[in-house]
């Protein structure tokens, strides 16, 4: 068990204690244990947040100079790697996943560091030449201010995925961490205030309700820019606030991702995906997780026979143990909200395995759930429409490509999709048909971060990873010349 953490905020360069008195509380959600305490942060602390911010990116040469945003995101990158013990540990003690989960989200969230580091002295616009004596020079230039959001199930690998981006690209970052999961933001933004000559505001954290401050950084004017990842509802009530300014949004937000088996898959492989794809290991508490498992008729009996025993082998416990495949979820209010769709499941399907709450000897101070399989769920069923967020997957049967097509498509959401055959016509024309942000062939959630990704329809607005993923948080600029007399 980590020792007990008190957080603080980080405003203007400066640990600032709650002014307020009022704290957030995590706990550990395996044993009850207490992680952390930090800051229930009101609106005047998040207002001078957002004002130290401004005079940071104002006030200093931050946004241009580049060389220094790339030691500093390499430095910061090369400290948390000296502590991903500490930082995994963490990770697990505070939002339940296991050890090898956890270190696996650290490795990618440095990772993700390192590379914009890479990305930050090459930022380049364009030349043009539009007519004789007129040249238009289009260039890249920061956003400002940039607040973002983070959500709980993978926080340290989505505020990076934000703040490395717009730190690369010149901004100033004010964190916003999930209500859950305050303390390994705390810690990462720790690391990152012993790094020297960082201006002071340049990057803040302000722990607090989304309400108050996920919704004061979505409001105020002297934010330039929203970057949330989390549920398709906030992300509409942070769109609707942010309107009031126009203020840009690039929004990461839910899915109900389609896994669709054909015929003549690796059988061996695919049934393994089905369960790593789903994100099984961690309650399936993952925005692509593949939990619309699609079977193609020939093959469907064996695989959900197969299904069953892999599910069934399972071992749920605290993920800093030994032997643990799948930890709790995050908290009582979603084993409410889980055991609700296992009851709509048990109407409008039929259950395979799992479906009950799991809370015997050491798990009965968890939130522990059976991992569940529902077979032949209706596409209209909410089971299959809606984010369970809690290990329970959906199996579809399917006659034919044009069949599977249809089913995956018929969702709100267009986050991720995958498609296991060994004929290539046929994954590229599935490819092709699925309204999704991304479509993996004979595997499921690779997400290099060299390469650009996004969601569709309600899974989000804008692009992360990759260049574009920096791009994402700048903006163009036109200046145009006239060289003539
Ligand atoms: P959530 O939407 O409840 O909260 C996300 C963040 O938004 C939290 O920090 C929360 O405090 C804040 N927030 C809540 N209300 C707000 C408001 N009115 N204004 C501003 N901020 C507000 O999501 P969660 O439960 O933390 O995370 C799970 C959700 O995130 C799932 O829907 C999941 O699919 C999604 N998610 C998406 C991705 C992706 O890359 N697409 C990745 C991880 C999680």
């Amino acid at each position: 068990m980590t020792p007990m953490l008190t957080c603080s905020n980080y405003i203007g360069g400066k640990w600032v204690s709650s002014t307020n008195g009022e704290s957030l509380e995590s706990r550990n959600p395996a044993t009850g244990e207490l992680v952390c305490t930090a800051p229930n942060a009101s609106l005047e602390e998040v207002r001078e947040a957002i004002s130290t911010a401004r005079q940071a990116f104002e006030g200093t040469s931050w946004a241009e100079d580049s060389p220094l945003r790339a030691r500093v995101l390499y430095r910061w990158a090369q400290e948390m790697r000296n502590r991903i013990e500490e930082l995994t540990r963490l990770l697990t003690d505070e939002n339940g996943k296991t050890l090898a989960d956890a270190k696996g989200e650290l490795e990618r969230g440095i990772g993700i560091v390192e590379y914009y580091a890479g990305l930050a002295q090459n930022v380049f616009g364009k030349t043009s030449i539009s007519s004789p004596n007129y040249y238009s020079f289009v260039i890249r230039e920061p956003m400002g201010v940039i607040g973002a959001i983070v959500p709980w199930n993978f926080p340290a690998v989505l505020m990076l995925r934000a703040v490395a981006p717009a730190l690369a690209a010149g901004n100033a970052v004010i964190v916003k961490p999930a209500s859950y999961t305050p303390g390994i933001n705390y810690a990462m933004t720790k690391i990152f205030s012993e790094l020297e000559d960082v201006p002071d505001g340049i990057l803040s954290l302000v722990s607090g309700t989304g309400s108050i401050v996920g919704a004061e950084l979505a409001r105020n004017r002297e934010v330039d820019m929203i970057a949330l990842t989390g549920s398709s509802e906030t992300g509409k009530r942070v769109m609707q606030a942010a309107s009031e300014t126009l203020k840009k949004v690039s929004l990461e937000l839910g899915g109900k991702s389609p896994n669709i088996v054909l015929g003549d898959a690796n059988f061996d492989k695919a049934i393994q995906y089905a369960l790593k794809g789903a994100w099984m290991s961690f309650g399936c508490q993952v925005c692509y997780a593949g939990t619309r498992i699609l079977l193609d008729n020939a093959i469907h009996d064996r695989f959900v026979e197969a299904l069953k025993k892999q599910a069934e082998s399972m071992k749920l416990g605290y993920g800093a143990n030994q032997g643990v495949d799948i930890g709790p979820v995050i908290s009582q209010d979603q084993v409410d909200i889980i055991m609700d769709y296992i009851d709509i499941g048990n109407q409008d399907a039929k259950l395979v395995t799992g479906g009950f709450r799991a809370d015997s000897g050491d798990l009965s101070k968890g939130f522990f759930i059976a991992p569940t399989v529902f077979d032949d769920v209706p596409v209209e069923s909410r089971l299959s429409q809606e984010e369970v967020f809690g290990p329970v997957l959906s199996v579809f049967r399917f006659d034919g490509v044009e069949e599977a097509a249809e089913i995956a498509n018929n969702s709100l959401f267009g986050l991720a999709a995958a498609v296991w055959t060994k004929d290539i016509n046929k994954a590229l024309g599935l490819a092709r048909k699925i309204k999704s942000g991304t479509v993996w062939i004979n595997t499921y959630g690779r997400l290099p971060y060299q390469a650009e990704m996004g969601g569709q329809k309600e899974s989000g607005i804008g692009i992360q990873y990759g260049e574009e993923g920096l791009n994402e948080f700048t903006q163009l600029k036109h200046i145009g010349i006239d060289i003539g007399d």
